[in-house]
């Protein structure tokens, strides 16, 4: 069997959407891991809706993905003379008619289906036209779309997700595939491209089902070899319902820009809808590659729960090399004014990288480091307050003795620990009350990597800083 050849067809009139980046990526990932090809190709042939902004967005997500293609990007709208020359072929075979209707009594038929209480069915009245009649419309220079003959039978596939599916060509009209300006409707264009590119392997969402057996008739007219059809469940949100912007970020860049990382975006698409079998779910792209299959798609529709993306996430920055989220990180404390003032920052990375799910926790956590609290201390902080009362800052006062008497090559983590907690003992306090208040101190929160670790991250300067600040010393 030769390696396969599949393609990403997006439309680019609109921001490349969670569902459309996961269809890539099903499609990339049967590319690599069979050798196969991954085409490219933007259906731009809605000139009104397609536009160059929308396919530089689609091309970066896919980018940014790690969604790489081998051939193209093709552009739809420079293949119009293949449309039409193939349109043309399937008219002088027979397997297409002119049809002269104009859209005013196409209106009226509809309109009189509707009265009789039936769904509109064009009933192929210029199918049987006679040639003379033809020849003078078209020396009248009337004009006209090019239906397809469809056959009165089965139109069937094996889907790869699916198992059978099958139509029934009388329950189809014969449909229009190009109209009168010559420019070819989107399934002629699809399956002329797909057999001009020898696409293998048409892998795309479900909501296309009910244009594959137009497009399975168009083969057979043809004369091409129908692809293997996948067509990937829907993607809902977690109430059930189809995903939308209800349900929050739907654009690929919009989780960019939540600081998921690409790995763990796509590590989480992949999950949507397809399943390696067991309960592996984090599972790097190597692996990814190597367990897909179509096979693994499941048919029924995939919940997209933002929870496990941002839980997911979390697991890829734990496991993540502090040098690779240095850029990222670096950008993010620019968007907060907050200087790294020459400090390396894969030590805070490192220091924070376990209790942060998305970049942008990650980066604030770091920026909490370098410049101290931002904004009034967490609820959690202010009730610590509260709790302990005058303690808070007579225990500040204790840890603040003992940490100048450290002398600075001394900073480090297991020294302060001992320090910190020999003066607790002598004050007969609890460590955890010496240490909660330096914590609140330190970041306004009272969640962070061990206080002694926070003290030699942050350095001795800026923690007496902010104890005696936060003691109002
Ligand atoms: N351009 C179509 C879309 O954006 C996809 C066509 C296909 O995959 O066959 O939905």
């Amino acid at each position: 069997m030769t390696a396969p050849r599949v393609r990403f067809a997006p439309s680019p009139t609109g921001y490349l959407h969670v569902g459309g980046a996961r269809t890539a990526l099903f499609n990339w990932f049967l590319a690599r891991k069979t050798g196969g090809t991954f085409v490219l190709r933007i259906e731009d042939t809605d000139r009104e809706r397609s536009t160059d902004a929308h396919t530089r967005v689609i091309l970066e997500g896919l980018t940014w993905l790690g969604v790489t293609w081998d051939e193209g990007p093709f552009f739809q709208g420079a293949f119009g003379d293949r449309h039409r020359a193939d349109a043309e072929r399937l008219l002088a075979a027979g397997a297409a008619y002119r049809c002269f209707c104009t859209r005013e009594e196409l209106d009226a038929q509809r309109a009189a289906a509707e009265r009789a209480g039936g769904g509109f069915r064009y009933d192929g009245r210029c199918r049987h036209l006679a040639q003379a009649d033809i020849q003078s419309r078209l020396g009248a220079n009337v004009p006209f779309t090019i239906r397809l003959v469809v056959p009165d039978t089965e139109l069937a596939w094996d889907d790869a997700v699916h198992g059978r599916i099958s139509f029934q060509g009388r329950d189809l009209d014969d449909f229009v595939i190009l109209r009168s300006d010559g420019t070819a409707i989107y399934n002629l264009a699809v399956v002329s491209d797909d057999i001009a590119m020898r696409i293998t392997h048409v892998i795309r969402g479900d909501d296309h089902v009910s244009n594959t057996p137009k497009q399975i008739a168009i083969y057979r007219a043809l004369g091409a070899a129908e692809p293997v059809f996948a067509h990937v469940p829907m993607i809902l949100g977690t109430d059930g319902k189809k995903l939308s912007k209800r349900h929050g970020a739907t654009a690929v860049g919009d989780y960019q820009d939540l600081g998921i990382l690409p790995a763990a975006m796509r590590n989480f698409l992949a999950l949507l809808g397809w399943s390696p079998g067991g309960d592996r779910e984090i599972m790097p792209e190597a692996e990814l590659i190597a367990a897909f299959s179509l096979e693994g798609i499941q048919s029924k529709p995939a919940v997209f729960d933002t929870v496990k993306l941002e839980w997911m996430n979390g697991q890829y920055l734990s496991a993540a090399d502090a040098a690779d989220l240095v850029p990222a990180v670096e950008r993010q404390l620019a968007v907060l004014g907050v200087s790294p003032e020459g400090r390396d920052l894969r030590p805070l990375i490192d220091a924070v990288k376990l209790r942060s799910r998305t970049l942008l926790q990650l980066a604030e956590q770091v920026a909490v480091r370098l410049a101290g609290p931002r904004g009034e201390p967490d609820e959690r902080a202010a009730a610590l307050r509260r709790k302990l009362g005058p303690d808070f800052a007579r225990n500040l006062v204790i840890v603040a003795d003992a940490l100048r008497a450290v002398p600075a090559e001394q900073w480090t983590a297991d020294i302060l620990l001992e320090r910190v907690r020999t003066a607790a003992e002598a004050a007969g306090l609890k460590l955890g009350d010496a240490m909660q208040p330096v914590r609140v101190a330190l970041t306004g929160s009272t969640v962070s990597e061990p206080v002694n670790e926070l003290l030699a991250t942050v350095g001795p300067e800026a923690s007496l800083r902010r104890i005696e600040a936060a003691a109002g010393t």
